[in-house]
């Protein structure tokens, strides 16, 4: 999906309050009623409608009146609250180039104010039908109502807790920098996913490092359930980073022998057949010293020994710290039992609230210096100057 940020600069403070409006009301409304809108925004001179036709004209909601008049965000008007949120956090100053589309996914470079790229995850829960979704995760486990919002928050939720607490235990994935509703951000790996790798110095080494990495994270009780060439970086020294992890589930998962199984199976099968690595299984020697078992076999889950620091149980089962979960938990019971019009007074940690302080505009836009490393291809000619992206109030 094409992310036009330049929209941004034609926002204004009532564009934004009125959007957020829209955000508040999809707690309880897939489609919010018009009125319900104009009630939460409360603009001083009124004029919500206006706003309204402005932010359908940028595609930032759409217009739905089957039963009622009524509108709803669209992805993209969910991407401007989350990246106008985090450039007011100061998080980054630019949006450039999309790097990836993932099956759930969009992947944006970012870039901070001195330069640094970063990588930008805008969660897409809905992409996929939610059947696929539900079967496939345990996101619903406490509620029965949902939207593609709430997905995609959670989804970056955990995928954000997951990404920090397996880079506190020196596991090899990018370096978590913020998060907000669907959007995760985070360092940008120098390299290819194993799928666009055609050929590797020491594809054994690779091999090794890989699936160590699934049994070391076993050992801290979790599997990856999506660890496959796609979610697997590589760089030009072959050092191996993993990403994407909104799918893990705990060792203590009623299927976990059955993913376990299944990610070892992928990289056998992928090293197999892509590099005709053609290892007699019980010689395979796996990097992971700690593993109580015969030496050099195929990682068996029942052999994996749990390390102390168990990160599964920070992060419980299904994801997050516990606050998070509790925070959720009540925003389930909230969501289901409140009364529509009490949608103003709410405040959720992803969502903001309006902000009379919030002068709407996107500062750090203006002052967008971006130090363009040389030589630096990922970025050449790539990250879309946005230093005038601010509001024209
Ligand atoms: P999905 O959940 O949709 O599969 P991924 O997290 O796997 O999304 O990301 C999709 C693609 O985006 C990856 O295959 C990779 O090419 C790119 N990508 C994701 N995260 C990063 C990152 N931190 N640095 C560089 N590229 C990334
Ligand atoms: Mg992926």
């Amino acid at each position: 999906m094409k992310l036009d940020v330049n929209a941004l600069r034609y926002l204004s403070k009532d564009d934004f309050r009125v959007l957020t409006a829209v955000e508040m009301g999809m707690r309880n409304h897939e489609i919010v009623p018009a009125e319900l809108i104009a009630r939460i925004a409360s603009l001083k001179h009124g004029g919500t409608y206006k706003v309204l036709k402005n932010l359908l004209k940028h595609k930032l909601v759409h217009h739905d009146s089957s039963k009622y008049d009524g509108f709803r965000l669209t992805y993209l008007g969910y991407d401007f609250l989350a990246i106008k949120t985090l450039v007011n956090r100061g998080v980054f100053v630019a949006v450039g180039r999309q790097i990836g589309v993932g099956k759930e996914s969009d992947i944006f470079e970012v870039a901070t104010e001195d330069g640094t790229v970063l990588a930008m995850k805008l969660h897409r829960l809905g992409r996929t039908s939610f059947r696929a979704v539900k079967s496939k995760r345990d996101y619903l486990r406490h509620r029965s109502s949902f939207n593609w919002l709430y997905l995609s928050r959670l989804a970056a939720l955990k995928e954000f807790a997951f990404m920090k607490a397996l880079d506190e235990h020196s596991f090899p994935v990018p370096h978590a920098v913020d998060c907000n509703r669907h959007c995760v951000v985070m360092s940008l790996i120098q390299g290819y996913p194993l799928e666009q790798v055609k050929e590797l110095q020491n594809p054994d080494t690779v091999f090794e490092t890989i699936l160590g990495l699934v049994v070391r994270l076993a050992e801290h009780g979790l599997i990856h359930c999506d660890f496959n060439e796609f979610n697997i970086m590589i760089d030009d020294d072959e050092k191996v980073t993993m990403i994407d992890f909104p799918q893990m589930v705990s060792v203590s998962h009623e299927n976990a022998k059955m993913y376990f199984d299944r990610d070892v199976e992928c990289i056998f099968k992928f090293f197999r057949k892509r590099y005709n690595l053609s290892f007699q299984e019980n010689e395979v020697e796996y990097d992971d010293s700690d593993v109580d078992s015969d030496e050099g076999c195929r990682p068996q889950f029942s052999d994996i020994k749990k390390v102390s620091g168990f990160l599964d149980k920070d992060l419980e089962a299904s994801g997050f710290t516990r606050k998070d979960q509790n925070d959720m938990e009540k925003f389930v019971d909230r969501d289901v039992e409140k009364d529509p019009g009490s949608d103003c007074e709410e405040t959720e940690d992803g969502g903001d609230t309006i902000d009379e302080t919030d002068d709407g505009s996107v500062k750090l836009f203006e002052s967008l210096s971006l130090a363009r490393k040389e030589g630096d291809s990922i970025l050449e000619g790539n990250i879309e100057d946005t230093r005038n992206i601010a509001h024209q109030d």
